[in-house]
């Protein structure tokens, strides 16, 4: 009897201990992920995986890539090939590290597969539970390849010029590099040259701050972050910005100030009226030419990432009709307030007096993406011409056009006026480059026009595809 009762319970033991066993033996194994590379691995590439367990109690960890065949290691737990290996989470470890053509000189073009597995203990250690996670990439050994294409670039400081070249494989990003501002090359079938997939057109600019020495270059990058960097031939010019000194008038300070006050939410720990003493007004007036002003430069800059990758415009840019020049592109602005310096700026436009409330009108053709009141233009429009250009008028007193809408050469867009930080009725008018001030003058000028960009266009577009 006793000794049934002992079989009995030895058998629901043994049941109870192989149930746990099956069971043990379908638990989840860790969660494992592969973070980078993505699609492409080039000659330098970053490996991140990382790996989730309860306790981070591995048994296994291992990551390797495999291509026809032959595994070739990344990492394991027991010889981390020099990989970073992090505690992100009580549970989480992160694998990190880069692998090229030293640590994997096998590997060769095409595709390959990279997995990452591991085990762990489970049921006290008795059993283990797997899992495995890979992704198939492409390998791209060859660097992008950038061959400049159009010749005679003269490039005035303060101004812009144009770059044809082209660059393979086609779905690399190029552009030109100057110092450390990028311009992207857009398709050249985008200014009406077709049937070349590799060409690619560049606008770029020599910023008014930037030294005359600065590099300028063509630069690539694939889709496995191989790079590539091609120098063309190019002139600079010097060109004198003006310097000038603007006294501050009380009067003035107390028309422009609390308008601008109450638009600007950069500002709202202000308060001004009529009221206000002046050197609180004068106060306000630094803050506004100061930080409100690279505010507002920062959010016309990002308007850049509207831009269209076709060439809308044709011809020379037109001026304001009738107007008189009252300042002109990168001149430097002393600030005077009863005779003393309180402030420098410098001017990123042109200032274009007409009537007072005179029709504005596009300066070319494209497209409109900003409308909006803007801290010291006041109320503001830009308009797109593609592949990075754009042009801006401040200080209207209405506008006709909304965000979206396309509009014609000469087309009005709104009136001159002088809200935002003017002195009087003016249109203040800049051209954009990736939302970065150039000189409009070039732009104005029909021969710089025909010279710098459509001569070029031509050239390319009539020469013979390579083989
Ligand atoms: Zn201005």
């Amino acid at each position: 009897m006793i000794r049934a009762a002992l079989g009995l319970t030895a058998g629901l033991a043994l049941g109870a201990a192989l149930a746990a066993w099956i069971s043990a033996g379908q638990v989840a194994g860790p969660a494992l992920a592969i973070v980078q590379p993505g699609e492409f691995v080039g000659r330098t590439a970053p490996f991140v995986a990382t790996a989730e367990t309860p306790g981070a109690d591995f048994l296994t960890l291992t990551a390797h890539i495999e291509q026809d065949g032959t595994v070739y290691p990344l990492f394991s737990l027991d010889d981390p090939a020099g990989a970073a290996l992090e505690q992100e989470t009580d549970d989480r470890l992160r694998i990190a590290r880069t692998f090229d053509r030293e640590t994997h000189p096998d590997l060769t073009e095409g595709p390959a597969r990279i997995v990452v597995a591991a085990t762990r203990p489970v049921l006290f250690g008795l059993r283990e539970s797997g899992s495995e996670t890979a992704v198939d990439v492409t390998i791209r050994l060859t660097p992008p390849r950038l061959t400049p294409l159009s010749t005679l670039h003269y490039v005035t400081h303060g101004g812009s010029e144009l770059v044809v070249y082209r660059v393979t494989p086609a779905d690399a990003a190029s552009g030109v590099r100057v110092g450390d501002v990028e311009y992207p090359g857009y398709p050249a079938d985008g200014a009406g040259i077709d049937g070349r997939d590799d060409l690619r057109i560049a606008l770029f600019a020599l910023l008014h701050d930037q030294d005359l020495g600065t590099p300028i270059e063509l630069y690539a990058r694939d889709r496995a972050g191989n790079d590539a960097t091609a120098g063309f031939a190019h002139r600079i010019f010097e060109r004198r910005f003006r310097r000038s000194r603007i006294p501050l008038s009380d009067g003035f300070l107390r028309r422009v100030v609390p308008g601008i006050v109450a638009q600007s939410p950069e500002l709202a720990g202000e308060h001004a009226d009529d009221s206000t003493p002046a050197d609180e007004l004068l106060q306000i007036y630094l803050l506004i030419n100061g930080q409100l002003r690279e505010s507002n430069r920062a959010a016309i800059r990002a308007l850049a990432a509207d831009t269209a990758p076709r060439q809308l415009w044709s011809g020379p840019f037109r001026q304001l009709a009738n107007s008189q020049v009252e300042s002109g592109f990168a001149d430097h602005r002393t600030y005077l307030y009863d005779g003393n310096e309180v402030d420098q700026q410098v001017h990123l436009g042109f200032d274009l007096a007409s009537t007072a409330n005179a029709p504005v009108r596009a300066a070319n053709a494209g497209t409109v993406v900003f409308t909006e009141y803007l801290g010291i233009f006041g109320r503001c429009v830009v308009i797109d011409h593609g592949m990075g250009l754009q042009s801006l008028y401040a200080h209207l007193s209405s506008v006709d056009v909304a965000p979206g809408m396309p509009v014609e050469r000469d087309q009005q867009i709104g009136l001159s006026g002088q809200t935002g930080l003017a002195g009087g009725d003016h249109l203040h008018f800049a051209m954009l480059l990736q939302g970065r001030p150039v000189t409009p003058m070039e732009w104005w000028d029909e021969h710089w026009i025909e010279d710098r960009v459509l001569r070029k266009l031509r050239e390319v577009a009539s020469a013979p595809a390579p083989r």
